[in-house]
């Protein structure tokens, strides 16, 4: 079976460097989708209270019968769960939906900035990770803007940044400050949700080592350090998306998918998103 890198995080916990994603998977579907990658090899899961499928998981986790320190299993709690106390029966509620005792990685979604809480939002976050409920804890979507101030403010530096980044978006001062900070870098819509597979130079890396486009596009992730959890409903590409172990790109590869950083956001824009 394919085994999967881990990235240290900066508390020490280990996480998957690639793992699979649910967003857009009805909650009834979502059973099969995580059975099929669990049993491909993925053992990282991402998936969020608004989804509406973490029961989902949690039923296909239960039932897959692997021992539950073998999984990385992460959410995120939702803007409208923002606010303290608010924030700790929202983990509550996720915690109990996928059936589990603890989650490995606790996100909050988004900064949603004109709710200004997401400083105490964190702060339940942190009594959370401090209960040992959570193994790690960080945001998502966050800017720059959003984690100096969130870092001025609260103690426990966020251990990831799960943040929309795919060759079209590149987000290169974003990772630059994760870098400088510790902050592991977690790419959400790794594939841009498909509208990058068509791109001429993609396609032709992807002849030159006889393997997708898809596959070019997760090697350069891994190989610029992100953690990437691609989504698929189709066992076919759950199994293709996770077999990128087998083989490398060049630099020359690596500065061609690099030229096509073109600002491509799919989803919202984190400073106005509430
Ligand atoms: P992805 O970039 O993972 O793309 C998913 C799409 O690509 C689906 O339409 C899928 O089709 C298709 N696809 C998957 N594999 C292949 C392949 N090998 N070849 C061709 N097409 C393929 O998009 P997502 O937006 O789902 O992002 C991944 C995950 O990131 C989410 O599931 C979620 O966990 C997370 N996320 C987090 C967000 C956040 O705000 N924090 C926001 C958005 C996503 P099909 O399923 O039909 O096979």
């Amino acid at each position: 079976m394919t085994s999967v890198p881990n990235v240290t995080l900066n508390n020490g916990v280990t996480m998957p460097q690639l793992g699979f994603g649910v967003f857009q998977v009805p909650d009834e579907e979502t059973t099969a989708a995580v059975a099929s990658a669990l049993e491909a090899g993925y053992r990282s899961i991402d998936t969020a209270a608004i989804y509406g499928n973490e029961r989902g998981v949690g039923k296909a986790l239960a039932a897959s019968g692997i021992p539950r320190e073998e999984l990385f299993v992460t959410t995120k709690l939702w803007n409208e769960d923002q606010g303290h106390d608010r924030a700790s029966a929202a983990f509550e509620a996720s915690l109990d939906k996928l059936g589990l005792d603890h989650v490995d990685l606790y996100l909050v979604h988004w900064p949603a900035p004109d709710r200004d809480l997401y400083v105490q939002t964190y702060k339940a976050l942190e009594k959370i990770l401090a209960d040992g409920r959570a193994r790690a804890i960080g945001v998502s979507n966050f800017q720059v803007s959003h984690l100096r101030r969130l870092m001025e403010h609260t103690g426990i530096t966020p251990a990831v940044n799960q943040v929309e980044l795919h060759p079209g978006l590149q987000q290169k001062a974003l990772r630059a400050f994760h870098a400088e900070h510790g902050i592991a870098t977690e790419a959400w819509s790794p594939l841009a949700q498909g509208a990058v597979l068509d791109d001429q130079a993609i396609v032709g890396v992807a002849e030159a080592h006889g393997v997708t486009p898809a596959q070019v596009v997760l090697r350069w992730h891994l190989q610029s350090g992100n953690i990437v959890i691609p989504k698929s409903v189709t066992p076919a590409r759950i199994r293709q998306n996770l077999d990128v172990f087998g083989f490398r790109l060049t630099d020359a590869d690596m500065t061609a998918v690099a030229g096509l950083d073109r600002d491509l956001r799919t989803g919202p824009d984190p400073d106005t998103f509430n």
